[in-house]
């Protein structure tokens, strides 16, 4: 039986993981020179970085098997910068009479949940946040991270779908202090929100999960076509060398996906689903601190960033003493004029803006390197709810299977790629390995 995942991100290698346990033999392909896709991890010069804030709960660290000492605990230190100043999130805007007035709107209104059937996200955030607090904060934020308007965005996107595990704090315990409590208990699920990151950088879960089967990894190894034949994918082309498979497992961007199928239509509209892309900055600075919090946000259309993290206020040892980074990111299409920038004046801009809001001199940014990173998000737009939905259906292509957040245009985050990646590798054994073994075709369409 040749069992084939393409993408060793934490999805592909969570669903092979899974599957060595249970005692399959499985070949997982990369095509970086590197294992973790979007959980990579950089070092230089005695940095270390990932791309964008990753941060995993205390709860999934520990199920995957790091130990104390291999992690260390992260604050919850958040800032948002409205009107020219920041503001700590959530508390600090209850300061503000516009927003109180905002919040006992909401307090008094609807329940946050109901009558969501058929709503956008905009609506959804207006109902849970009071107008005020949505107008000049989330909904500019989203705007600019999802690169659309709120209000063509799917309320699906409402589900734990926010932009990060910090907002996705940040929502809780705003709605529970909207709400008087009802809708958040911190005592409950203290243990479920507190952060965590590895000390070898955020890989280290990656490498952690592949532990037993890292000599079934390639890297560097690129899958380029996929052959099908009667809706069964016969074989895959890496680097020009054909290897035959019974059962392919796929991790990679949907849309990718969908073009390197060869003999078959099936996944064409698959190419419609959007995704952002990300550029990230990583700015190397020759001072000790430069921000406050951890993590600071940027809804205002002025700038060009929505997120600018320095991972040093968080984890001491990402950065040498007396000096630190700051990681600055920007989403956007491919189609837009920022991922097309000449690098360097890209640079100079987001340079700028940095020098304004923190008093940064321009001799204390000792150097930078950018990343630009496509599928990081996927765009829950509306008109594409079914489609998206249909992704779980049989796609007609027998054995080939589905997993991860680009691999499935599902807004997972690390615990929920990894877990989700399991229960696909569990379906699939359930299904289409017996299928495969027992020649029951039937059984074999089923999709996960
Ligand atoms: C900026 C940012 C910050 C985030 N912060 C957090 C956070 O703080 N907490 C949290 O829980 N989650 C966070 N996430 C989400 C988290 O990164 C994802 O849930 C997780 O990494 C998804 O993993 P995946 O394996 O599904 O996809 P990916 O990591 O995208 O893996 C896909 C893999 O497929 C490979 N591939 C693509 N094409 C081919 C090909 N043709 N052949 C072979 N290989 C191929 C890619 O190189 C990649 O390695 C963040 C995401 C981003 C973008």
């Amino acid at each position: 039986m040749r069992i084939v995942v393409i993408g060793a991100g934490i999805s592909g290698l969570s669903c092979a993981q899974y599957l060595v346990q249970q005692g399959y033999r499985v070949c997982v392909y990369e095509k970086e020179n590197a294992l973790g896709g979007l959980m990579r991890s950089y070092t230089q010069d005695g940095y270390l970085y990932d791309i964008g804030p990753h941060y995993a709960y205390h709860e999934f660290i520990k199920k995957i098997g790091l130990t104390d000492d291999e992690y260390v605990y992260i604050p919850f230190d958040y800032q948002v910068f409205v009107n020219g100043s920041f503001i700590k999130f959530p508390f600090g805007i209850m300061k503000y009479p516009r927003y109180v007035s905002s919040a006992i709107g909401v307090l008094f209104g609807n329940s946050i949940r109901n009558n969501t059937e058929g709503a956008s996200f905009g609506a959804y955030i207006r109902r849970a946040f009071g107008d005020s607090i949505a107008q000049d904060i989330w909904l500019p934020l989203i705007r600019k991270w999802q690169g659309v308007d709120p209000e063509e965005l799917s309320v699906d996107f409402a589900d734990r779908k926010l932009p990060s595990i910090s907002t996705r704090l940040m929502f809780n315990m705003v709605t529970s202090v909207l709400s008087g409590g009802r809708t958040f208990s911190f005592g409950n699920r203290e243990k479920h929100f507190t952060h965590v990151y590895p000390r070898k950088g955020i890989q280290q879960v990656c490498h952690k999960i592949c532990e037993g089967f890292k000599d079934c990894i390639y890297l560097d190894a690129p899958v380029e076509e996929i052959n099908v034949k009667d809706n069964r994918v016969e074989a895959i082309n890496v680097k020009g060398k054909e290897i035959p498979v019974d059962v392919l497992i796929s991790a990679i961007p949907l849309p990718a996906l969908s073009g390197l199928v060869r003999n078959t239509d099936v996944l064409e509209a698959y190419r419609r689903l959007r995704f952002r892309n990300t550029i990230l900055l990583v700015f190397f600075i020759a001072r000790n601190k430069v921000m406050r919090g951890v993590i600071n946000w940027f809804p205002d259309k002025e700038f060009t960033f929505f997120r600018i993290t320095e991972p040093k206020n968080a984890a001491s040892f990402v950065a040498p003493q007396g000096k630190t980074i700051m990681e600055v990111e920007i989403t956007c299409n491919e189609e837009d004029h920022v991922w097309r920038m000449p690098e360097l004046v890209l640079c100079d801009l987001v340079q700028k803006q940095l020098c304004q809001v923190y008093q940064l001199n321009n001799e204390e940014i000792e150097y930078y390197r950018i990343h630009k990173v496509p599928f990081t998000s996927p765009t829950y737009l509306i008109g594409y709810d079914a489609l998206r939905r249909n992704i779980r259906c049989p796609t007609g292509i027998k054995n080939l299977f589905l997993v991860g957040r680009a691999g499935q245009h599902r807004y997972l985050l690390i615990d929920e790629s990894y877990e989700h990646a399991r229960a696909c590798a569990q379906e699939i054994i359930e299904t289409g390995l017996t299928a495969e073994t027992n020649g029951d075709e039937d059984r074999g369409t089923k999709m996960l």
